[in-house]
């Protein structure tokens, strides 16, 4: 709604100077409403003689439009239509404006500007409806936006595995339904007809459960690929390590650099020459530079595989605790597309590859603590191969 404020005449005229913003502004603080008057009202005179909003004519249609609104037996149009029917003269869009706008209630919105947040200041002029009226009319406005399914963002958090769950046997995204017995309600996650495929909430959550506990690292686990990483990622630096003898080398380019400049301004090299040089020498500084630069990222690259692993501590529990949004940027990053259940368990093949082979090594580390190395070093080639994105856990 504010958003909407925003977008008014009187506050975008606001751009013209900033003498004219910061006295508008003044003047809304003090609960001033200044600018051309929205219908329903004037402008007049205050004791003092400065500018004030005072209900004309049009005051009457506005309440009017108000109370017949929070009834909740009329729609927008059909108000609208009922006061044009009584000599109201408005646009569809303007009345629609209209009754969104808390000017009415007595109420001056002040858009944010630099460090100052948006606000709302008791005004001095006379409003035209009650607080409560205006609050009223809102919610049924909300509510029949949501009816419309205007809010179809919103997911019942009742089913976060909505959207992302497909049917094991047409491999269409089920969807999810209460349905109300005689003693007790059933929530089911469901395919549509012909298929028809139903899967109980509960059943479909304690598998998900189960699957997050079963890539859930522990300690041991967490510390010991946190290693076996680091070595990957060690060995692939080497080769662009930036030690003393590569920052030996730069002080070198650059001072060569200097000295061909030297000779150039002594007139022992022409303007040809010097520039040759001066290239060769910079595309040397470059490339070595290049090379930290690569250096660095790939730091951060092993900094965010960290952080991804640290977030798979304990996942279970992070998920039943969060809610819906955070369930399904989780899920979301857990699989690249969509998943299945097969046999009451997650379907591997949906995994994350790289969560896939984590889970595995971390469920072979707590079988046998003997480490295996052939596991190690093929995961080891996993996280540090081309092509994977480390933010894809990025939790
Ligand atoms: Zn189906």
């Amino acid at each position: 709604m504010l958003a909407f404020y925003l977008s008014i005449p009187e506050v975008e005229n606001q751009r013209k100077s900033q003498n004219v913003i910061a006295g508008r502004r003044r003047a809304f603080k003090e609960g001033r409403y200044v600018g051309s008057p929205p219908k329903g009202y004037s402008v007049g005179r205050d004791s003092t003689n400065k500018p004030i909003l005072v209900p004309n004519n049009d005051a009457p249609y506005i309440l009017e439009a108000f109370e017949l609104m929070a009834t909740g037996v009329y729609n927008l149009r059909e108000v609208f239509n009922k006061l044009k029917d009584k000599g109201y003269k408005s646009s569809k869009t303007a009345f629609s404006n209209m009754i969104r706008n808390p000017l009415y209630s007595g109420l001056v919105y002040l858009s944010a500007y630099r460090d100052e947040k948006e606000q709302f200041i008791e005004g001095i002029h006379e409003p035209i409806i009650t607080r409560m009226l205006y609050s009223k009319v809102q919610d049924v406005i909300n509510g029949r936006n949501k009816q419309k399914g205007l809010n179809h963002k919103k997911v019942n958090p009742a089913f976060p595995l909505r959207g992302f769950l497909m049917c094991p046997k047409c491999d269409k995204p089920l969807s999810g339904s209460i349905s109300t017995g005689r003693n007790k309600k059933y929530a089911y996650y469901h395919c549509f007809s012909p298929c028809d495929i139903r899967i109980k909430q509960e059943d479909a959550h304690s598998w998900f459960h189960h699957f997050l506990r079963s890539i859930s690292l522990d300690e041991n686990a967490y510390e010991l690929l946190v290693e076996i990483i680091k070595n990957e990622f060690d060995k692939i630096n080497k080769q662009n390590k930036v030690g003393p003898k590569q920052r030996e080398k730069l002080k070198n380019l650059e001072e060569k650099l200097i000295n061909v400049q030297d000779l150039f301004i002594d007139g022992d090299l022409t303007k040809e020459e010097y520039q040759n040089h001066k290239k060769n020498i910079e595309n040397l500084i470059n490339e070595v530079k290049d090379r930290q630069i690569q250096f660095s990222k790939k730091k951060e690259v092993f900094d965010l595989y960290k952080n991804g692993l640290k977030s798979m501590q304990n996942i279970e529990n992070q998920y039943i605790k969060s809610n819906v949004e955070f369930k399904r940027r989780l899920i979301g990053s857990i699989f690249p597309e969509k998943f299945q259940f097969q046999n009451k368990k997650v379907r591997t093949a949906d995994i994350n590859p790289i969560l896939h082979k984590i889970a595995h090594f971390t469920r072979v580390n707590k079988e046998n603590k003997k480490r295996d190395k052939s596991q190690k070093k093929d995961l080891s080639r996993c996280v540090a191969g081309a092509g994977l994105e480390p933010a894809t856990f990025g939790l």
